[in-house]
């Protein structure tokens, strides 16, 4: 895929998931840390971690760090910093479908299409 493609395409997710955040309202065990470093760990604010920083700080099982209302508008607040598992959960994979399903929301489509 060349560069510019991913470049779309990475606006296209980010555009997805701004108007989306079912998974960050998934579950309290969702957003955990695995590999981040100490260092990684300490870019969040304090504020924002769960007891032990075992991963993010929930509220039900909504992420403290989501900002806006799910399914219509919202912001992850420490998004140059969030969990790997953040990173790794794409628009239209598994644990996005589980999520969106989780929150009442129909399976993922790209933004414009169909
Ligand atoms: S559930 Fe999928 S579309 Fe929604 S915010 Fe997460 S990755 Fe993005
Ligand atoms: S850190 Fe950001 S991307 Fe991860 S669950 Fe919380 S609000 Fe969502």
């Amino acid at each position: 895929m060349s560069e510019a493609a991913t470049a779309s395409n990475d606006r296209r997710d980010v555009a997805a998931c701004q108007s989306c955040g079912a998974c960050c309202v998934y579950s309290e065990t969702w957003p955990r840390f695995t590999m981040e470093s100490d260092a990684e760990i300490a870019r969040i604010p304090p504020e924002l971690l769960a007891p032990r920083e075992t991963g993010m700080r929930c509220v039900s099982d909504r992420c403290a760090a989501l900002a806006g209302e799910v399914g219509k508008s919202v912001t992850c607040s420490v998004y140059a910093v969030r969990p790997i598992v953040c990173r790794d959960c794409l628009p239209g994979d598994d644990a996005c479908e589980m999520a969106r399903a989780k929150a009442g929301m129909g399976r993922w489509g790209p933004v414009g299409a169909g």
